[in-house]
């Protein structure tokens, strides 16, 4: 299973492993407080970088969505080319972003 990054407002980053189909903590699970989910080391597809926003995951498939009919690129296509590569060289400026 995929380990996620997790950031709590009161206890800070932690990680959880779950599986991809679970969804994102809300809560932390030491304290109850709120907690954002960071970047997704190994986990389906992420879209980051000028005009698209991590915070939710529907959000983000909805994006890929949008953009495969904007563009009219086959989906399995997409997410074997172009956008890994655009996800990992937006990846260090994203964690900026994050953390910042
Ligand atoms: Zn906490």
């Amino acid at each position: 299973m995929p380990m996620y990054d997790y950031k709590c407002e009161n206890c800070g980053r932690f990680e959880k492993e779950q599986r991809i189909t679970e969804e994102a903590l809300q809560e932390c699970p030491e304290c109850g407080g709120k907690v954002h989910r960071l970047i997704s080391k190994n986990v389906g597809i992420i879209l980051k970088g000028p005009g698209f926003y991590n915070t939710d995951n529907n959000v983000i498939k909805d994006r890929v969505r949008s953009l495969n009919k904007d563009r009219q690129v086959d989906n399995q296509a997409l997410l074997d080319g172009d956008v890994k590569s655009y996800v990992k060289e937006s990846e260090n400026t994203t964690h900026k972003a994050l953390e910042a």
